[in-house]
C-alpha cells in the first residue's frame, strides 16, 4: 500500500505511525510545508478523559507521552477579582512543539518518511498512490479541492483571540475574566512545561473594535494585553509567536472522503479551543482510520465508508459540545453580569454535557460552596 499524507500535525504524524506499525511493508510518506521545528501557538491541553482514548487504544504511546505532561485536577475561574476553584475537572498539557517532536520521532522510528518544507500545491502531484490523506489542517488543500463533493463550509466566530506564551507557571488551568478600558476580556492560561504557560487572550468583537486593536502593531498589542492582565501576569511579560488576532474557524463537512482521498483532524472539523479537544480529535481520527483500513481488507472505498460511519457519531457529540461552549464564549460579556458563583455555574455547564448529578459527582467541593451560599443546584 502506498499512502501520501499531507500535513505533519498531530493527525498526520500519528496516522503515519499507526499505519506503518500495522503495515510494515507499506510506503507511508508525510509531506509538510513547514520546517520540522516550526509551529504556531505554545502549549495545548487535553482533558483527563481526552487521554483515556490513548490509554485504551495505544498504551505504549500513552506510557511514553505521560512523563512529558503537566497535569492538574481543578480549574480556577477568576471573575471580579474573586477566584473560584472548580474541582475534579482535570486537564493535562504539553507544548505543541514538544508533542510534534515526540510524534515525529515515533513515526520516524516506525519507518515513516517525513518530507519537510514540501508544500503540496495540487493533488495530481500525489497521483501515484493508493490513498491520499488530508491531515492538512484548517486550510486543507484536500478539502478545498473537493469542497462541493464534501459539502464543506468554514464560518468564523466573532470573538478575537491571540495565542501568547508567558514564562510563568500557573498552578491550574485558569480562566481570568476582566473588564478594562470599557470592554471585556478573557485569558485562558495554563502551564504546559516547567516555567512556561500558554496565555490566550480573547475579547468580543465590540471591545476589539472600540479598543483600536485592529490598528495596533504586535508590540502595542502585547503592552495593552499585559496591562489588562497585570494581576494575572504579576510582572511576567507575554511572549509572541506570530500571535496575531484571529477569529476561530468552524469547519464542517457533510462527507469526509472522495475517491481515494480522505480528510482527518482540523481539515475535516474543528472544535473550539475552550474544550481542549482539537488535538485529541485529530489523533482519534487517525486511530479510527487506521482501524477502518484494517477492517476494509484492502478495499480503500469500503474502508473510507466504514471510517466515516464509525467515527462520525462519536465525533458529533464532542463537536456539539464545542459549538455550545464556543457560543457561551461568544456571549461572555453578558455572562459576566452574573455574580462570581452564578458565573462559575454558567461556565461549567456551558456545553450542556454536565447534568447536576454528574457535577455533584465530579466537583463536590464546588457544589458544596455553591449550595452553602443558599443557591439550589438544579
Ligand atoms: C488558539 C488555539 C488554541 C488551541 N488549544 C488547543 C488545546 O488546548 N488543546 C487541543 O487539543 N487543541 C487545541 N487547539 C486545536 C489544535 O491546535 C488542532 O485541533 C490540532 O492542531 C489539529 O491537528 P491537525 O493535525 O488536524 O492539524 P494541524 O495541527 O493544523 O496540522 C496541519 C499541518 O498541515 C500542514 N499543511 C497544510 N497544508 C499543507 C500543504 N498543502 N502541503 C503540505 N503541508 C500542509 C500545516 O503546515 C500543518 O503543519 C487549539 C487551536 C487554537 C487555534
Amino acid at each position: 500500500m502506498r499512502v501520501a499524507i499531507l500535513g505533519a500535525g498531530p493527525a498526520g504524524l500519528y496516522l503515519g505511525y499507526l499505519l506503518k506499525r500495522r503495515y510494515k511493508n507499506a510506503d507511508v510518506r508525510i509531506f509538510e510545508q513547514n520546517r520540522a521545528d516550526a509551529t504556531f501557538g505554545f502549549g495545548v491541553v487535553f482533558s483527563d478523559r481526552a487521554l483515556e482514548f490513548l490509554n485504551e487504544d495505544d498504551p505504549e504511546t500513552y506510557q511514553a507521552i505521560s512523563p512529558l505532561l503537566e497535569s492538574w485536577r481543578d480549574i480556577t475561574l477568576v471573575h471580579r477579582g474573586e477566584r473560584i476553584a472548580i474541582d475534579g475537572i482535570g486537564f493535562a498539557a504539553i507544548g505543541r512543539l514538544q508533542l510534534l517532536r515526540f510524534l515525529q520521532k515515533r513515526a520516524r522510528d516506525a519507518g515513516v518518511e517525513q518530507v519537510y518544507e514540501r508544500p503540496v500545491a495540487t493533488l495530481p502531484e500525489l497521483a501515484d498512490v493508493d490513498l491520499i490523506v488530508g491531515a492538512d489542517g484548517v486550510n486543507s488543500l484536500v478539502r478545498r479541492t473537493y469542497a462541493d463533493r464534501l459539502d464543506a463550509s468554514v464560518e468564523y466566530l466573532n470573538n478575537r483571540f491571540a495565542w501568547f506564551g508567558a514564562a510563568k507557571e500557573f498552578s491550574t488551568l485558569t480562566q481570568t475574566f476582566c473588564e478594562a478600558d470599557g470592554g471585556f476580556f478573557n485569558a485562558h492560561h495554563y502551564r504546559y512545561q516547567p516555567g512556561m504557560s500558554t496565555f490566550i487572550v480573547e475579547t468580543d468583537a465590540e471591545t476589539f473594535a472600540k479598543g483600536g486593536f485592529e490598528t495596533m502593531n504586535e508590540q502595542e498589542t502585547i503592552v495593552r494585553c499585559e496591562r489588562i492582565f497585570a494581576d494575572a501576569l504579576d510582572g511576567t511579560r507575554l511572549i509572541s509567536n506570530h500571535s496575531i488576532w484571529r477569529r476561530f474557524p468552524v469547519v464542517r463537512c457533510g462527507r469526509w472522503s472522495e475517491k481515494n482521498c480522505v480528510i482527518i483532524g482540523d481539515a475535516a472539523h474543528t472544535a473550539h479551543f475552550s474544550i481542549g479537544s482539537g488535538t485529541r480529535l485529530a489523533m482519534e481520527d487517525a486511530i479510527a482510520l487506521d482501524r477502518a483500513l484494517a477492517d476494509g481488507g484492502g478495499n480503500i472505498g469500503q474502508s473510507l465508508e466504514r471510517y466515516e460511519s464509525a467515527r462520525r457519531p462519536v465525533l458529533d457529540k464532542i463537536v456539539n459540545g464545542a459549538v455550545a461552549s464556543a457560543g457561551w464564549y461568544e456571549n461572555f460579556p453578558e455572562h459576566m453580569q452574573r455574580a462570581p458563583l452564578d458565573f462559575a455555574m454558567s461556565y461549567i455547564t456551558r456545553s450542556g454535557r454536565i447534568e447536576p448529578d454528574k457535577l455533584r459527582r465530579l466537583s463536590p467541593g464546588f457544589v458544596a460552596q455553591y449550595e452553602a451560599s443558599g443557591r439550589v443546584l438544579n
